[in-house]
């Protein structure tokens, strides 16, 4: 197949798990960059460490309200598709960037897939939820990572044959970028850790960043621990701890800026517990084989729940399931390294076969 593929993305997760896909599709890939994610930090450092090239198009609808984004980038993206005509567009996941390429590639007239379609958290406060549902509905192919995706959008309707089962690319993409065990001991040594000896957190989502008594509390909890905290801060959560006045408990953790990917997957995978309320590190955590408490009220990966994760929300529920998880330390590690990866086997391949399999049929 040589047909041009468009790629629409515009923040880090979107990067890290459509890098591989961009590069098995090599020249026909088509990148379309909605700058929804700007800083060098979210942005530029994930392009240049997956080695992905320069976007074709590159927007700049970062900062702006849900509402402005979604509008200027499927107006600009609408415009770059009827000019560029490609045989496909590609989104990924839950993201506004996501629906904007799925609402331009829709009034085109070029048919949509959807990368990570039919992850429900049935939470319709979280944008994301309303995000996953537009796009799914719009899609003539939602590729899904697990068959429990598959069985979610069928109850909603969505016809089989619109539906394939690929897997999740993100296992490619830590294969890309997986440090070596030399550059491994490297990190500990930078960021004064020992392996075993330290919790890695991230927090971004809106249901705990912009609720102060949330935000506060997961702090506290996250002082609490028995271990070190390194706490890579979101942009969103950075603005909004210092909106409330939060420095007294982020001077208790390893606060940092967003790490480059490398480096987070490097720590993870040396961590003694990851703490999160993010989805792409609770799939990490079923290919780094540590133990995830998701600070959510729902996720969309009831799969992993009870293995690799473990759900609770803002609060002290928090130290409590971390107080059980690390006494179970090192017996858990070795239960979850012995636990296969729920997500699928060769996905990126599943991914573009996909893709080209549904260009044939136009
Ligand atoms: N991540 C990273 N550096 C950091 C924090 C997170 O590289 O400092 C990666 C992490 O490994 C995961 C991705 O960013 O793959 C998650 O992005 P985010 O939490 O922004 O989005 P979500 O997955 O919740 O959609």
């Amino acid at each position: 197949m040589t047909e041009r593929i468009a790629i629409v993305f515009g923040t880090r997760p979107e990067i890290i798990k459509l890098a591989p896909v961009i590069h098995r599709l090599g020249d026909r890939a088509l990148l379309v960059h909605t700058g929804q994610h700007f800083d060098d930090n979210m942005s530029r450092s994930f392009l240049e460490q997956l080695g992905v090239g320069q976007p074709h198009l590159h927007l700049e609808v970062g900062g702006a309200t849900r509402g402005e984004q979604i509008g200027q980038a499927t107006i600009a993206i609408e415009r770059f598709l009827i000019d560029e005509r490609p045989a496909a567009v590609v989104v990924q996941g839950d993201t506004n960037s996501g629906v904007a390429g799925a609402l331009a590639a829709n009034s085109a007239g070029v048919p949509l897939v959807h990368i990570e379609a039919g992850m429900r958290s049935y939470d319709r406060a979280m944008p994301e939820e309303h995000n996953r549902i537009l796009i799914d509905v719009l899609s003539n192919r939602c590729l899904v990572p697990h068959p429990t995706n598959a069985e979610a959008l069928r109850r909603e309707g969505i016809a089989d044959d619109r539906i394939r089962v690929t897997g999740s690319t993100l296992r490619d993409a830590l294969a890309i970028i997986m440090p070596s065990e030399v550059e491994r001991a490297g990190l500990l040594a930078e960021y004064g850790l020992t392996a075993g000896g330290f919790v890695l957190a991230t927090i971004h989502r809106a249901e705990n960043a912009d609720h102060p008594a949330n935000l506060r509390a997961i702090l506290r909890e996250l002082a609490g621990l028995p271990l070190p905290v390194v706490l890579p801060l979101h942009p969103r959560t950075k603005s909004k701890a210092l909106e409330f006045g939060l420095q007294p408990e982020l001077a208790l953790l390893h606060v940092h800026e967003p790490i480059g990917y490398r480096q987070f997957v490097g720590l993870a995978s040396q961590a003694a517990l990851l703490v999160s309320d993010s989805g792409g590190v609770q799939e990490e955590a079923c290919i780094v084989k540590r133990p995830v408490i998701i600070v959510r009220n729902s996720t969309e990966r009831p799969e992993i729940l009870g293995t690799f994760a473990h759900l609770v929300p803002a609060g002290p529920e928090i130290g409590v399931k971390a107080g059980e998880l690390l006494a179970r330390l090192p017996t858990l590690h070795a239960e979850l390294e012995a636990m296969p990866y729920p997500y699928g086997d060769d996905a990126t391949r599943n991914v573009v076969a996909a893709i080209d399999e549904l260009i044939a049929t136009i």
